[in-house]
């Protein structure tokens, strides 16, 4: 919201939080970057705007992903996401919240292996760990500005219920997904969203899922629409997974009401539950800028709106969906970019899709979300991954700002790769442990040794070869 007319706020006193690491947003980089510096032995503060943790991944998004290398051959692909990421996955499988990885050597992104989870199970999980970690956590409670002395931050301001607050940290780390610390800080953006509809959907998109789906019925009467894709029935006890592809071109008339809803001609639907086409990524979502105010609130309604029209367009054309209801929707927009920070090194495509690797890595990954037989380009070489250089992680201009997360990398290809989920986990490892190491031994981010950096990462079995 712009506005020609200003007033000057008072001076006041705020009381004061001591940290040695703040983060705001506590979403699929944030949780595992609070974690990681927690377990390092720092005092961290989590601040997230939602009433729960999680981001996009609870909240706004889907949780499947490939923890492994790019591959058509599972019984040789690498797994390359170990550390936190994986425990968390594992730990997902424990409360029947997981479906283990599934191989998927037909997946049209080369991904050996999908794991997908139940978002109301991860938000259980994750709330487990950050109070297992001893992580201050401090929900509904909004980041909103820096006090800066030179290059460097002193404090962050929060508001929450208890007003305005200023948390006095030795480092920061912004996963808020839009950059926001960054952005106060004074770091150079750039407007990734602006292009998104070029290389996917959008830069938006809203999940929601359906109940009362006989996905049997689905899969029978209408074979040239519903593809089914993968299958798992895991030793777990847990979830199984089906994954389903509408293609409106195959079968224009049927789902011309889709269509008309401006909907995106592919639709991608994954069922965990029996029944439940958990799901449904109608990835057509609003071109705007939303880490804007006015546009976040817009996009959130219209997209509110959509799935509505879209619940009752697949009710009403697509046999087995008779009886089917929106069961839930994500809490918040699901943004795939706003804004990505500059720093130190930015990856490119081409540094993704050559399997670069570097001398201060936090950790490797291999998945691309445009690899496909359309974008040869996007497919990462043998051995099908490729390094996460420390300096990605650095502020440009900042001496103790850390970015993790999707509003990391400029190169809009390679935003491709680096924003999915593993990849803004890996991110988030990497940050919270050099966090506590800066804080421990009083220096800069740039000051920090990577081969105590290095160690402090293998130890917690994050993969680096
Ligand atoms: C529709 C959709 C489908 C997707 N499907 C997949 C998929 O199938 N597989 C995959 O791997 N990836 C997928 N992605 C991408 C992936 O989910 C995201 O890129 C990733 O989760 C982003 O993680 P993050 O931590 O950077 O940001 P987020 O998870 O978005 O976390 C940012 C957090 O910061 C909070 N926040 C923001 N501003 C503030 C503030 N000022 N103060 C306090 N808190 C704040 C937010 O509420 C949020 O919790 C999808 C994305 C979308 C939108």
């Amino acid at each position: 919201m712009k506005s020609e007319n200003y007033i000057i706020e008072p001076e006041r006193k705020i009381p004061v939080l001591e940290a040695d690491v703040f983060i705001a947003g506590a979403g699929t980089a944030g949780c595992i970057a609070a974690i990681a510096a927690a377990r390092q032995g720092a005092k961290v503060v989590l601040a997230e705007k939602m009433p729960v943790p999680g981001g996009t991944y609870t909240n706004g998004g889907i949780g499947a992903n490939s923890f492994y290398a790019m591959s058509r051959n599972p019984e040789t692909a690498k797994r390359v996401v170990g550390g936190i990421p994986y425990e968390l996955n594992q730990r997902m499988l424990e409360e029947n919240g997981g479906t283990g990885y599934i191989p998927t050597p037909d997946d049209h992104h080369h991904s050996p292996f999908r794991y997908v989870a139940d978002h109301e199970i991860y938000k259980g999980v994750i709330s487990e760990m950050l109070m297992e970690a001893g992580v201050t956590v401090l929900l509904q409670t909004m980041f909103c500005g820096v006090l800066m002395d030179g290059t460097r931050i002193t404090a962050a301001l929060i508001e929450n219920k208890d007003g305005r607050t200023a948390v006095r940290a030795k480092q920061y780390i912004d996963c808020s997904g839009d950059g926001d610390i960054a952005k106060r800080a004074g770091v150079e953006q750039v407007p990734l969203w602006q292009d998104y509809d070029k290389v996917c959907g959008g830069p938006t998109g809203l999940v929601f899922g359906m109940a009362g789906v006989d996905t049997d019925k689905m899969v029978a009467e209408n074979p040239k629409g519903a593809v089914r894709l993968s299958h798992s029935d895991t030793p777990y006890a847990g979830i199984t997974a089906e994954q389903y592809a509408f293609t409106q071109v195959r079968d224009p008339e049927r789902y011309q009401k889709i269509v008309d809803l401006d909907m995106r001609a592919f639709t991608s639907m994954s069922s965990i539950h029996k029944g439940e086409m958990t799901y449904i990524n109608n990835s057509k979502g609003i071109m705007c800028d939303a880490s804007k105010a006015m546009d976040l609130s817009n996009a959130e309604m219209e997209m509110r709106i959509k799935i509505m029209k879209f619940g009752n367009a697949l009710k009403s054309c697509v046999p087995g969906f008779e009886d089917a209801y929106i069961s839930w929707a994500s809490t918040q927009l699901g943004i795939r970019a706003t804004n990505a920070a500059v720093c130190d090194k930015m990856l490119t495509n081409e540094e993704i899709t050559a399997g670069a690797r570097f001398e201060d890595e936090i950790g490797i990954y291999g998945f691309h979300d445009l690899a496909s037989e359309h974008h040869p380009e996007c497919v990462i070489a043998d051995p099908g991954f490729y390094g996460f250089p420390y300096r990605m992680l650095l502020a440009k201009g900042c001496d103790n700002l850390f970015m993790a997360g999707r509003c990391v990398t400029t190169d809009l290809k390679a935003h491709m790769s680096t924003r999915n989920v593993p990849g803004c986990q890996v991110m988030g490892q990497g940050a919270g442990t050099a966090a506590a190491l800066c804080a421990a031994k009083n220096c800069t981010s740039r000051e920090l040794s990577y081969q105590e950096l290095r160690e402090a990462l293998l130890k917690q079995e994050v993969i680096l070869d």
